[in-house]
């Protein structure tokens, strides 16, 4: 495995067309496009990575399965009045669709969707008391207490926060956010700025991986039913408008973020977790998920089998 990873490595550093670094996030720009990493957690402990796996990249929409871990486990199946659960086929930034459907985002992975997450998981509670919440849940995941946000990043987003903020409160004018938009946003943000490496990363999701229950420490996270339907919305959503590319090409529940992370779960066998900074025109990490395609062809670990 380890010997797969460093060829992984090594073809993905020949490449020369690497996508284009997310610059609407003005703090995001500036990140080294030419860093690769990938790291593999499995389910019997072992752990192998190659590239830069050690270095913490900003997580972005990666954190959306964390929260929606978190919601779903303060209000279970009510998360699903306010958020829906079928791919959107936009783009992770788009409005249209929320005017059609009361407001109602299709999914927990679009940014609608995730700020209606945040928006549940607050619970009358302040940004930081969220924050802290949510900064223990993965630090336990990942059992590493290093993990913290980048407070640079998420000032970024908020001075730039149109966008969302628009998204916002359209959702809050269909009465489906109960909290003050700003408010949801600062929480939002942070979220989207936990800075991690690959090897937090792949070690953050293995509890998908093995039927919700976190390995080495062997402590249950969530029901297995549970992480077999995050497992799913992964799969069907957590690429946007091209979930459906990102099944064909590689067949694993995976969530991306604007970071160039790309955390995906082959159930029973492991969590891997890969990092390029460069994009692609849906806002996914181009080598990142050439990487994935490259694992899974060799592996035979994708969910459709060889
Ligand atoms: N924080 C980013 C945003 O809200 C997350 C987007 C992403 O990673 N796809 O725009």
């Amino acid at each position: 495995m380890q010997d797969l990873l460093n060829e992984i490595a090594d073809a993905m550093a020949a490449e020369t067309e690497r996508g284009k670094v997310a610059d609407y996030i003005p703090e995001l720009a500036h990140v080294d496009p030419q860093q690769f990493a990938i790291s593999l957690a499995t389910v019997k402990g072992e752990r192998y990575s190659a590239g830069c796996a050690s270095t913490p990249f900003s997580i972005q929409s990666i954190s959306k399965v964390f929260t929606l871990t978190i919601a779903l486990g303060k209000m279970g199946d009510a998360l699903w009045s306010n958020v829906g659960r079928e791919p959107s086929g936009d783009p992770f930034n788009s409005i249209v669709q929320l005017e059609h459907e009361s407001g109602k985002p299709r999914n927990p992975f679009i940014n609608a969707g995730a700020i209606a997450v945040v928006d549940a998981i607050m619970m009358g509670h302040e940004p930081k008391e969220t924050l802290a919440e949510l900064l223990s849940f993965v630090r336990y995941i990942a059992d590493d207490e290093s993990i913290c946000f980048d407070h640079v990043v998420a000032a970024s987003e908020m001075a730039h926060r149109d966008r969302n903020a628009s998204l916002a409160h359209f959702m809050k004018a269909f009465g489906r956010l109960r909290h003050d938009v700003d408010k949801i946003l600062g929480t939002y943000f942070h979220q989207c700025a936990i800075a991690m490496s690959c090897d937090q990363l792949a070690h953050a999701g293995l509890f998908l991986a093995s039927d919700g229950v976190n390995q080495p420490s062997n402590i249950r996270v969530v029901s297995p039913q549970r992480a077999r339907r995050i497992n799913s919305l992964m799969m069907m959503c957590g690429h946007y408008d091209a979930s459906g590319e990102f099944a064909f090409r590689v067949g694993l529940p995976g969530k991306s973020g604007v970071g160039g992370g790309i955390l995906a779960i082959a159930p029973g066998q492991g969590s891997i977790a890969v990092w390029s900074p460069g994009l692609d025109d849906y806002g996914n990490s181009l080598l990142g998920t050439k990487a994935l395609e490259m694992f899974v062809q060799r592996t035979g670990w994708s969910v459709f089998g060889h």
